[in-house]
């Protein structure tokens, strides 16, 4: 007799955003899809029956904060990054990408560059993706319109520092770094432009106008270099708390408190303050809420902030901007995740391997170490056994992992899908939850996207619910 289902997933803890429960279901899987979700579906009508022995099974994480192609060539990045996407119970990434030194190692148009990033992209992700991007040059900013309706990409960030310091430390030629003309500044009078075009672009679009944002990395580059020279002198920290001393948290209030008040000066309403590392940043994030409400802010945290703090043993491995601070601040982030101050919880995964992470002739000098690590193959298992801990119900960790980012970047048929099965309270490993790799699986309203998605030109539109034109292999 024909089986009714390809696949029955007996025994599941079913996790879903907006809700206040955790329902004992099975999953029937037809043709790629969720086709039933219900207690006691009839195991004999199933080709397959996989029994989840009451595993949480949670939605595809929606990745909104990755990197690929900093520390190893984009396309190589894409394949080795995205499985580790696949790995942590992350369904889709969203790649924040820039001109300049690292990805693609050339400045110019984006005209240009886009058609490169994606041909290097193309069929090499394990996970459905997209990208941001960052207008770096005066010239970005005229194309903001071309990369939202040709590319579906609507989401523009602003990297707050780096007008006067480097990735990795203090620095002098910024425009060298960048792959700028010596006309061109990278400064807020080019931030506040950009928010500008946004704003243009909102009114000029409606239908678009939700999905638009600016995201920002908010330090400044003034108060970086100054610390870091008073703290470099004295040299009396070392390590990650050198490294948080030299970016104190209050240049992240700073920048936040200048970037939600130009957001208020061009009505750029959709602003996403990335990765909030400290108390000051939260607070300074919260505050501005209040002072302009008619703005859609989303705050961000990243895994690495919430489960790192600057006595971690991983030392110099932990080194990324904005830094790990103490014990205190990280304590600081659960209590706004907890308090429903921050809007979702990414990776900011940004490989480095090892041997490029230090200087070989000094392994220990945090100032030589590059900046980043990766994250995404621990975003749920980290926030999930952390977070238990504290009291997060695991609905509320959908939400964040999924369904919010979801929300603010567009991607409409994602943020509701079952995909990962987890022990409660137990890290993740890679044996723990099925089914991995290509096998993957996610749902919402009855659908199922496999992975290995790529992202084409030829389907681009600035139709909001296909923002980053996902095509199924
Ligand atoms: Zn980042």
């Amino acid at each position: 007799m024909e089986k009714l289902f390809d696949l029955v997933i007996k025994n599941a803890r079913v996790v879903r955003p907006n809700k206040t429960s955790v329902d004992c279901l099975d999953i029937a899987v037809k043709d790629e899809k969720i086709s039933r979700l219900a207690p006691d579906i009839q195991a004999e009508q199933a080709k397959q029956v996989f029994d989840a022995k009451n595993l949480l099974a949670f939605p595809g994480c929606v990745d909104a904060h990755m990197h690929i192609g900093i520390y190893a060539p984009l396309g190589q990045d894409a394949v080795s990054e995205s499985k580790a996407a696949a790995i942590g119970g992350v369904t889709s990434s969203l790649n924040y990408i820039r001109t300049g030194h690292y990805y693609l190692n050339r400045g110019g148009p984006y005209r240009d560059f886009m058609p490169a990033v994606l041909k290097q992209s193309e069929g090499r992700f394990w996970v459905d993706y997209g990208y941001h991007i960052a207008p770096i040059e005066a010239g970005h900013i005229d194309e903001m319109e071309h990369l939202a309706l040709d590319y579906g990409i609507p989401s523009f960030k602003i990297f707050m520092f780096y007008g006067g310091y480097g990735l990795h430390g203090r620095s002098a030629n910024q425009n060298e770094f960048l792959m700028i003309g010596p006309e061109d500044r990278y400064d807020i009078a080019h931030f506040e432009f950009i928010m500008r075009s946004a704003q243009r672009l909102m009114t000029k679009y409606p239908k678009l106008a939700a999905y638009i944002s600016v995201s920002l990395h908010c330090e400044l580059a003034e108060i970086l270099n100054a610390y870091t020279k008073i703290v470099e002198r004295e040299g009396k920290l070392t390590g990650l708390h050198a490294y948080s001393a030299a970016r104190p948290p209050h240049s992240e209030g700073l920048a936040i408190w200048i970037a939600s008040y130009l957001a208020n000066e061009t009505s750029c309403l959709n602003i996403n303050l990335l990765h909030l590392s400290s108390r000051k940043a939260v607070d300074a994030a919260w505050i501005m809420q209040q002072v302009f409400p008619h703005i859609a802010f989303r705050r961000e945290v990243t895994v690495g902030h919430l489960l790192l703090d600057t006595d971690c043993k991983c030392a110099i491995r932990a080194k990324v901007n904005p830094p790990i601070r103490p014990r205190e601040d990280v304590e600081a982030l659960w209590q706004a995740v907890l308090d429903r101050k921050i809007d979702w919880i990414v990776s900011d995964h940004a490989c480095c391997s090892a041997e490029q992470k230090w200087s070989n002739d000094d392994p220990t000098n945090i100032w030589l170490a590059k900046a980043g690590f990766g994250g995404t193959e621990y975003l749920l298992s980290g926030v999930l056994s952390e977070g238990s801990k504290r009291g997060m119900s695991y609905n509320h960790m959908a939400e964040l992992l999924s369904w919010k980012p979801a929300q603010r970047f567009g991607l409409l048929n994602k943020g509701d899908g079952l995909f990962t099965l987890r022990r409660a309270g137990a890290h993740g490993s890679r044996e723990e939850h099925l089914p991995a790799g290509r096998s993957d699986l996610s749902w919402r309203e009855g659908h199922w996207a496999s992975a290995g998605s790529i992202l084409t030109t030829a389907e681009a539109s600035f139709d909001p619910l296909n923002r980053v034109n996902i095509r199924r292999n």
